[in-house]
């Protein structure tokens, strides 16, 4: 059996330690050596990013320069159409043949909001899910038939998820990280530090860049 995959979708408007660290501790906790951090172009269930898909992926770039458990992935940011997960994941799994292992991560604010993604069922049926921790959200399901799909799937045994190619879903027992993209957004139009919640050099690329600021002096 080849190694497990996994991949992190997301807008990633501006990526944040929210982001990368609950999957670095996730990726220690089950034994993953790399994760395939793929950034949407034109997320369907939301607004549209601030900042350009290119600026996107340059502060990415900078956030994982120094962390090769990561790498970048262009392909949903080079289409001009939806990306839809279910999509996405059923390339990788003919690019990745049937038996090798795939995962998508999420947060438990995405696991929560699931059942609403479309053709979500068919999402397990070619990856894992596995869920990092996050404040503020409830670890159970509104409706009773999407807990019922939950408590199907899921598994607290990683080797589970190296055992087989999908179908199962992990809750990651990941530290809180009380961040968001919009609260970083939100406290630079204020001019608020952020200095915690994002790797300095991504910082400074929002500075250089006059982003997120409602006013060029601001931050
Ligand atoms: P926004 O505030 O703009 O909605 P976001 O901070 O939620 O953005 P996204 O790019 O939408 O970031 O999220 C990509 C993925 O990262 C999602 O699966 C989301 O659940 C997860 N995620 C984001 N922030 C956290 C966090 N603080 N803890 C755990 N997971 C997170």
């Amino acid at each position: 059996m080849t190694a497990l995959k996994a991949i992190y979708g997301g807008t990633f408007d501006p990526v944040h330690y929210g982001h990368l660290k609950p999957v670095e501790i996730l990726a220690n906790l089950i034994g993953l050596s790399k994760v395939v951090i793929m950034p949407n172009n034109v997320p369907p269930h939301r607004p549209q990013p601030e900042a350009t898909s290119a600026q996107r992926k340059e502060m990415l770039e900078l956030a994982i320069a120094d962390k090769p458990l990561f790498e970048l992935d262009e392909r949903e940011l080079k289409r001009d159409t939806p990306s839809y997960t279910s999509e996405t994941l059923k390339a990788w799994r003919q690019e990745a043949g049937p038996d090798r292992p795939l995962a998508f991560i999420i947060g438990q604010d995405s696991l929560i909001n699931f059942p609403t993604w479309h053709d979500y069922q068919s999402i397990l049926g070619n990856a894992h899910l596995l869920v990092c921790r996050r404040p503020g959200y409830p670890m159970a399901m509104k409706e009773e038939q999407h807990q019922q799909w939950l408590d199907a799937h899921l598994t607290n045994r990683a080797e589970d998820l190296h055992d087989s190619p999908s179908g199962k879903i992990y809750l990651a027992e990941t530290p809180w990280f009380d961040i968001s993209a919009t609260l970083i957004r939100e406290r630079l139009q204020k001019g608020e530090s952020c200095a915690e919640m994002l790797p300095a050099a991504v910082l400074a690329y929002i500075h250089q860049h006059g982003l997120y600021q409602a006013i060029s002096e601001a931050g």
